[in-house]
């Protein structure tokens, strides 16, 4: 049996060759890396739960038309899901302070900002991706004006929409990265939705106790990982329950309620 191509393997990913021209399969590896790939190490089932969480979250924005390069979850660890050129550029959405912006400007962790901030890092994994203006992405012509526009509504819907989602699972979000692909079709391209949208790329916290529920909690040595990322999964309803409130028979949850 032929073996299928490995398009690229990223720090938490590998993309492979699809079955359909356009197409590709994202591989959701355990490997987690931080501060630019000095630190590694390995989250348990991590891939699996960023497959199911990233599969629900782009499900849902593609249902309130938010295009997405997402197709179908394959299987555990894979999604189908649509070749784009990706932009450059990632593409950070900010609420409360926290991580770099912390540090750089000074501003305690947990400051609530006047207003939702855009940020924009250059995805130069040699250079560390740095920071960038939209002089930059405009000068280096890393994607264009037009383009540029189409991301920064997206980022502030997939923002407005991700704040609900996890404020009524009681988790803040408090920051994410994005990442922007342009689908081609002839000589028109674009502007849709890629990569993931995990705890690996956003910062959550509980609502009532702060508790981190993302990737700080490796980056920081906190420990507790993965029960973080399975408490997201199961608080998004995506994890099977035991209790009274499972569905997991249809007919004796019928018997229960009567009907
Ligand atoms: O580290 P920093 O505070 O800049 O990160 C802001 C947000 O972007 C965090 O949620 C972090 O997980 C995410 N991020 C990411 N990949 C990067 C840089 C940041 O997912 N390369």
């Amino acid at each position: 049996m032929a073996r299928r191509r490995q398009i690229y393997e990223g720090k938490a990913k590998i993309l492979y060759e699809g079955p359909e021209p356009g197409t590709l399969i994202q591989y959701f590896k355990d490997d987690a890396t931080a501060f630019n790939a000095q630190k590694r190490g390995t989250i348990n089932g991590k891939g699996v739960l960023n497959n199911r969480i990233s599969e629900h979250v782009f499900t849902l924005l593609g249902n309130i038309g938010v295009p997405t390069h997402f197709i179908r979850r394959l299987n555990m660890r894979e999604q189908l899901i649509r070749q784009v050129e990706i932009v450059p550029i990632e593409v950070i959405v900010r609420n409360v302070a926290a991580g770099t912006l912390s540090k750089r400007l000074g501003i305690e962790e947990g400051t609530q900002l006047p207003r939702t901030l855009i940020e924009y890092c250059y995805k130069d994994d040699a250079l560390g991706d740095p920071l960038v203006a939209e002089e930059h992405i405009a000068c280096f012509n890393w994607c264009s004006q037009d383009e540029l526009h189409d991301i920064q509504d997206m980022a502030i819907r997939i923002n407005d929409f991700m704040s609900g989602m996890f404020a009524a699972v009681g988790i803040r979000l408090i920051d994410f990265k994005l990442e922007f692909g342009r689908l081609w079709d002839g000589d028109y391209s674009r502007i849709i939705l890629a990569d993931e949208i995990s705890p690996d790329g956003c910062r959550l916290w509980d609502m009532t106790t702060n508790e981190k529920l993302d990737k700080d909690r490796f980056r920081r040595d906190l420990g507790g990982e993965v029960e973080a990322y399975q408490e997201v999964a199961r608080r998004l309803g995506l994890l099977p329950e035991g209790g009274d409130n499972a569905v997991l028979d249809l007919e004796t949850h019928r018997k229960k309620k009567g009907s």
